[in-house]
């Protein structure tokens, strides 16, 4: 039997409770994919290029969510500022203070999850406890009225160790948990854990996880041209 998406949207949600939010990731995909995941019913999707991003934004129905999974440059806000529902890897004031601006420019409130780095050997993107501390106890964090912290991200280790993956999740619920009491006690809205990926989604969901973004277990395999 030929791969269908469909099939594999539906037989990934038998296993992701309701409360967890499923974003496909459709990173590299084309539009026609995304409409396909679209009509089966999936209304979040997930991008890691803003251009890319926006190009599929116009052409695909307006009632998607578009969640930006990926290191954003600053100077890449623009494009996405007017429409994205959930900035998932912010790692600096700088990008914050960018996107609070084009957040302003477009009138609204951007929800914003702050990346931490969980990967025990690999060296990937995120802050720790300490940089997080510093950048939410800032002035000119607390000024910001166009930005909403309503939760956390992060990516285990690329590895088949699902132990290790899962000590990393865990981390990354420590973190929450720890931010919550101290910064977010009294605010609602910070509530999301984003975590977990096609190989390793249901260690995430069991640690906690309330987003997981899945790519290849739904679109196939990517094949990415020269860069990455
Ligand atoms: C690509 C990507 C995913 C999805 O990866 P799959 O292994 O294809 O499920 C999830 N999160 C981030 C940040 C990504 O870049």
């Amino acid at each position: 039997m030929s791969f269908s998406i469909t099939d594999q949207l539906n037989k990934l949600k038998q296993g992701i409770p309701d409360q967890v939010k499923l974003v496909a990731v459709s990173k590299t995909k084309p539009v026609e994919d995304i409409m396909e995941a679209y009509k089966a019913g999936q209304r979040h999707f997930g991008e890691n290029k803003a251009q890319e991003m926006e190009t599929k934004h116009e052409q695909l129905p307006a009632d998607i969510a578009w969640h930006f999974i990926g290191h954003l440059q600053t100077n890449k806000v623009k494009y996405i500022a007017a429409y994205v529902s959930l900035i998932e890897a912010v790692d600096s004031l700088k990008l914050l203070k960018e996107i609070n601006k084009q957040a302003a420019k477009n009138d609204r409130i951007i929800p914003c999850l702050l990346q931490f780095h969980i990967a025990e050997e690999d060296t990937k993107f995120g802050l720790d406890r300490d940089e997080a501390t510093a950048l939410l106890e800032s002035d000119v964090f607390k000024k910001m009225k166009n930005i909403q912290i309503a939760g956390v991200m992060g990516m285990a280790t690329f590895t088949e160790d699902m132990d290790q993956v899962r000590r990393e999740f865990k981390h990354l619920k420590a973190i929450f948990d720890w931010l919550k009491s101290e910064c977010f006690s009294e605010e609602e809205s910070f509530r999301e854990i984003s975590m977990g990926m096609s190989g390793d989604y249901p260690v995430a969901i069991e640690e906690g996880a309330t987003i997981v973004r899945v790519g290849s277990l739904i679109f196939g395999e990517r094949n990415y041209p020269t860069t990455t």
